[in-house]
């Protein structure tokens, strides 16, 4: 098999059956513009899920990778590495956090996260102390852990046995939060925003009370912030913009800008119940992803990026409201920076797969959270321009699934 006999009919000769790609098979791309096999365009509002933060092949991260791909490739932690270091020191720098590990996804970032929140509930109080709170419709990643932490059943059915010791309740609901709260609590897991959930962002006082709650059952606050992290909402960390300090943070996606990398960040001492020897990963650390992430955390970190963030989502909302206007599809539009979504009207229910089509045929990369609503997480320095033309693509897909349903 040769790349020119390649094409999307080959996933489904090679390919596990788990994933079901859109038609086209991009080959290329720059900014926020992607190309496929036939040369066709497309404007990406997608950004590879909230990934290429900085778009495509952002020359400052292509230049990092160039430079470590001549120096050092891997070590294993065995031994330690320079741009692992200097990473940590920066996360250190710019947050809450004391202590920093290294993984290679999100979800190896919660499955450390809530290896530690057990870890020092037991260290600390005692095995009793072992139950995790998460919510409903809340996505944490597909290990078996993170699958049962998170929020949705069709996740996790069929996987069981699951792991136990883990309660759901309702998102923005602090009385709910309250009634299953208790001392046996160990930590409570959070998105700042549920990203795969329905871009639903928490609100302050939730947010405060959830810490309050946290503080007074001797429980961790972990936000997942593998989606809302790295300037994504217009602040570095979304945490920072609900006035509460967590005790963990997990980061992934636009950390590494498009190579994989995850971090958990914690405090000196929480960080003490991981003791040598009782957590690892092999590729943790990796010099290759720890320079990319340094350069994509060295160029998000600035005040212009991140007020432009918010800037540009009020250029998204403005555009979604005026094709609403027209088409009347959408019953809400929420979220927040570069994570934006636009939920369905009953009319549409369940038609998110189709929108997504339809915009691919128009040259629009975009997303979906759940079947009833269309996400958009582009590059988080996305060109003006770059968002009027994709805006436009979108208004002729709609317009195409509004005039065929
Ligand atoms: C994507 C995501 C994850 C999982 O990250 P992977 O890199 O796919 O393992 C976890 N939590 C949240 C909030 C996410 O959006």
């Amino acid at each position: 098999m040769s790349a020119s006999t390649i094409s999307r009919s080959t996933f489904d000769q090679v390919m596990v059956p788990n994933y079901a790609p859109q038609v086209m098979v991009p080959v290329r791309g720059k900014g926020s513009r992607v190309w496929d096999q036939e040369g066709k365009e497309y404007l990406d509002f997608a950004g590879g899920i909230a990934v290429n933060a900085l778009g495509h092949c952002h020359p400052a991260l292509v230049k990092a990778l160039k430079k470590q791909s001549e120096q050092l490739w891997h070590l294993s932690n065995v031994y330690t590495n320079e741009p692992a270091l200097e990473l940590a020191g920066e996360l250190i720098k710019h947050t809450f956090a004391e202590k920093i590990f290294f993984c290679n996804s999100g979800a190896e970032a919660n499955e450390a996260a809530f290896k530690l929140a057990r870890k020092y509930a037991y260290d600390n109080f005692g095995p009793e102390k072992h139950e995790i709170i998460a919510f409903h419709q809340a996505f944490h990643g597909r290990t078996l852990f993170t699958v049962s932490v998170g929020g949705q059943k069709k996740y996790r059915e069929g996987f069981e046995p699951v792991p136990a010791g883990i309660t759901h309740t309702t998102y923005n609901d602090l009385t709910a939060l309250e009634e299953v709260i208790s001392d046996r609590t160990c930590a409570v897991v959070i998105e700042p925003i549920q990203g795969e959930g329905g871009v639903i962002p928490a609100t302050k006082e939730f947010m405060q009370g959830v810490r309050q709650l946290c503080d007074q059952h001797n429980a961790l606050l972990v936000c997942d912030e593998v989606q809302s992290g790295m300037g994504r909402t217009g602040q570095l960390f979304a945490y920072m913009g609900l006035g509460v300090t967590p005790d963990i943070v997990a980061s992934a996606k636009s950390l590494g800008g498009g190579f994989p990398i995850g971090a958990m960040l914690t405090t000196s001492n929480v960080a003490q119940s991981f003791g040598f020897g009782t957590h690892g990963t092999t590729y943790g650390g990796n010099p290759l992803a720890c320079s990319v992430a340094l350069e994509v955390l060295k160029i998000i970190n600035d005040p212009q990026l991140l007020a432009n963030v918010s800037t540009k989502h009020d250029r998204f909302r403005h555009h979604l409201e005026a094709i609403n206007q027209r088409h009347g599809v959408f019953k809400e539009i929420r979220g927040k920076g570069l994570l934006i979504g636009a939920e369905l009207t009953d009319e549409y229910q369940g038609q998110g797969k189709a929108f997504l089509a339809a915009a691919a045929d128009e040259g629009l990369m975009m997303l979906v959270a759940g079947p009833n609503v269309l996400r958009f997480a582009p590059s988080l320095i996305i060109p003006d321009k770059d968002i009027d033309e994709g805006m436009a693509r979108l208004e002729k897909a709609v317009a195409k699934v509004v005039s065929g349903h």
